[in-house]
């Protein structure tokens, strides 16, 4: 079967872990579990006719101290890049960090996540922003791995993309 290895990456407490949680296990915790090193873990999707294991990444988030090792990369085929809806920021550092990521390994599928759906009445992002990234190429997805909303549509749509074509 084909295999892709996918990384989870963003800031410090986007949700990268609780997406990966409610892909995987259907779960999701309001505590926050500090993600320390990489955590991996396997899912089996069906994408366009086709079977392929998804190998999640899920990497500790940047700060300001600490930037993701760009060898955790490696063979990288796709990564989800995701944004905390309700912080701006997040969102800036998070295409910095883009920057570095093509910088290093080069141009592979990904799919922006604006997490947090569910947390509307403090959404910081708003809809002029999201038409630029789109005509930026960028592929966005409103997630929340709270209630579970379209979070296997943003995995679905990245493994689309990383299909052979
Ligand atoms: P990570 O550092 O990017 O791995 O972030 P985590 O997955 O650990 O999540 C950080 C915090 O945000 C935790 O307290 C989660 O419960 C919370 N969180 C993650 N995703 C969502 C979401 O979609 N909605 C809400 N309301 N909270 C979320
Ligand atoms: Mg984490």
């Amino acid at each position: 079967m084909l295999q892709k290895k996918v990384c989870m990456l963003g800031s410090f407490s986007v949700g990268k872990s609780s997406l990966v949680r409610r892909f995987v296990e259907n779960m999701f915790d309001e505590r926050y579990h500090t993600t320390i090193g990489v955590k991996v873990d396997k899912k089996v999707v069906n994408a366009g006719g086709e079977d392929l294991t998804l190998v999640l990444w899920d990497i500790y988030g940047e700060d300001g101290f600490q930037k993701i090792r760009m060898s955790y990369l490696r063979g990288m085929h796709g990564y989800l890049l995701v944004v905390d809806g309700t912080r701006r920021q997040t969102l800036e550092d998070a295409l910095a960090l883009n920057d570095r990521v093509v910088a290093e390994i080069g141009k592979v599928p990904a799919v922006l996540a604006l997490n947090k759906l569910d947390l509307t009445d403090q959404w910081e992002i708003d809809p002029a922003r999201e038409t630029q990234l789109t005509a930026a190429g960028w592929t966005v997805q409103h997630t929340s791995a709270k209630t579970g909303d379209a979070v296997e549509k943003a995995f679905l749509r990245l493994a689309q993309a990383m299909l052979p074509k």
